[in-house]
């Protein structure tokens, strides 16, 4: 495919621009073609105005006329090929089977949802039906279900240039909802984004979806996004990034006349706690889990397990050495871009003028800094350590992790409950551990999206029931995640018709049930008709 570096309005190339910047090669430091242009303010106001024009007819779609839309997005992703996987794995420095196995998530997730919505329950449908006799007032009938906001500006992290980008589960859930999608193309990879766009567009038009439901914008300067999230024909904004970037553009949509709801998946540190029967148990094996863990994909997951905490014995000895062995056999590899690893670079710097900090073990081999090289790091602190140095309760995005190693229980108690808001938190035990330090486990739910049990926070399961967000500033509404299917929950909002009638009524609230979706009808889940 050539790539046009051009914005794509619905399905018009649009090139109004001669700023340009270009992609380049982590691994080489060389910059890729072509030149790929900054979308001016008057083209994201067209690209804006014809996913307002697109609303109407999208949202009226037939459920399954979307789901055969999504089907064929994932087709035709598949049949960007190897040509596709080049150029990310080129614009990322991930190597190829990384970016094979995203390109599989993201086309699993576009499935799944286009399985979700023909099953159909999702939209919530509730019917109380009318009790003209009831007394002291009659009952009205009253009945709702979930519908689409409108059009939805959508950024994608750099890290996940697939899976969390143009055809993340942010853009699917989107058009599974029936919502118009702009998405602002992440500058690191701009020719993943063109290729994975043109796939959406062909998807589009084999669909015979209306034009204007998807475009492109491309921008390496903030302007570009903050200005597509002021734009007053955007109802939702979903963000996957940085927490810098994520609370800067939440602040924008607050700001607006009419604030939008600003959904945003940001970095967390993903606490690790060991506790005492499943250290003594398995110390060797938990200490090599978690050294995989965290230099898997050079540590760049928003789950990396930035923080370790347990007593001070001997089997945390063993687990700190076992662990600083592992860091040490790392081969420093590329991160994703050159600012990454400068942020990284800085970061670690910090970390080793800081003399409460102890270096337990880094890569054994120099990294090279001109390929944007990043080596693993693991550090020692104490739990008076960590109370004095908030800092180390921050994400550091990479491959680097702090043991602290607590003194007793309310001391690790005490650090838990000065954890931020996480989106994740992980605890490896025997089941009689968890039973007994079921005062930790209190404090943990409070501060997390998702518990793990015996296992590592990176690599989510993309299902119905995962929840992948948490309090801020894990994310902007805890309530919402932005993996798996409850994922469509942010571009919907419930709308109510009292006393409507029957055959107007959306197909999902009609007497006869003619969908057979999943309804709550006067306090019972059934699929009957009323
Ligand atoms: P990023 O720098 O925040 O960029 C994300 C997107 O937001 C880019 O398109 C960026 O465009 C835009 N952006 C950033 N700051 C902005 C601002 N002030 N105004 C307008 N637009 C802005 O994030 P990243 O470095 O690509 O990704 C790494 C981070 O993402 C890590 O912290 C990681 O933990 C997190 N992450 C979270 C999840 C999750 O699911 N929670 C998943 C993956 C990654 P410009 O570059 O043009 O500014």
């Amino acid at each position: 495919m050539k790539l046009t570096g051009t914005q794509w309005i619905g399905s018009r190339e649009s090139a109004d621009s001669n700023d340009t910047f270009r992609a380049v090669d982590p691994g080489r430091g060389s910059e890729l073609e072509p030149s790929f242009r900054e979308a001016t303010e008057s083209e994201i106001n067209d690209a804006v105005s014809a996913a307002v024009g697109a609303f109407d007819a999208f949202r009226m779609s037939s459920a399954y006329a979307r789901a055969d839309f999504l089907e064929t997005i994932a087709d035709e992703t598949i049949a960007l090929g190897d040509e596709f996987l080049d150029r990310t794995s080129a614009e990322t420095g991930h190597p190829l089977p990384r970016c094979a196995a995203e390109r599989d998530r993201a086309v699993f997730h576009t499935r799944q949802f286009a399985e979700t919505i023909r099953e159909g329950s999702w939209v919530d449908a509730r019917i109380d039906t009318a009790d003209p006799n009831r007394q002291p007032m009659p009952k009205p009938d009253v009945r709702s279900l979930l519908q689409p906001v409108g059009p939805v500006a959508i950024f994608g992290a750099s890290n996940f240039p697939i899976a969390i980008s143009v055809l993340g589960a942010d853009t699917v859930s989107a058009f599974a909802a029936g919502c118009p999608v702009i998405v602002k193309a992440h500058p690191a990879h701009p020719g993943t984004c063109e290729m994975a766009a043109r796939a959406i567009l062909k998807a589009a038009e084999k669909s015979r979806m209306p034009d204007g439901i998807f475009s492109l914008v491309h921008g390496r300067s903030i302007e570009v996004g903050t200005h597509l999230v002021q734009h007053p024909g955007i109802e939702a904004a979903a963000f996957t990034g940085s927490l810098a970037g994520g609370r800067a553009l939440f602040n924008v949509a607050a700001a607006r006349p009419r604030p939008i709801p600003f959904y945003a998946e940001m970095g967390s540190v993903n606490p690790v706690f060991l506790l005492p029967g499943a250290l003594a148990e398995r110390t060797e094996q938990i200490a090599v889990g978690f050294a995989a863990a965290l230099t898997q994909g050079v540590g760049q997951f928003c789950t990396n397990p930035g923080l370790v905490l347990g007593f001070g014995s001997e089997a945390w000895d063993r687990f700190s050495k076992t662990a600083a062995e592992k860091v040490e056999d790392f081969a420093p590899a590329t991160m994703l871009h050159a600012g990454i690893h400068a942020a990284y670079s800085n970061g670690i710097q910090h970390r080793l003028d800081d003399e409460s900090l102890e270096l337990l073990g880094t890569s054994s081999v120099e990294p090279n800094a001109d390929r944007s090289e990043a080596a693993a790091y693991l550090f020692g602190t104490t739990q008076q350590g960590l109370l004095n140095d908030p800092t180390l309760l921050d994400e550091l995005f990479g491959p680097v992790s702090t043991l602290a190693k607590c003194d007793d229980r309310a001391g690790m108690i005490a650090i838990a409950e000065k954890l931020e808001g996480s989106l994740s938190a992980t605890i490896h035990g025997t089941e009689e551990d968890l039973a007994e330090y079921s005062d930790l486990v209190a404090v943990l739910q409070k501060k997390t999206g998702r518990l793990i049990f015996n296992g590592y926070p990176v690599g989510l399961e993309v299902c119905h029931s995962i929840h992948h967000g948490g309090p801020y500033p894990a994310a902007t509404h805890s309530h919402f995640t932005s993996v798996g299917t409850r994922a469509i929950q942010r571009f919907v909002r419930p709308v109510c018709y009292q006393d409507w009638p029957d055959k107007l009524l959306p197909a999902e609230l009609q007497n006869i049930n003619p969908r057979g979706v999943m309804r709550l009808v006067n306090g019972a889940r059934t699929t009957e008709s009323v």
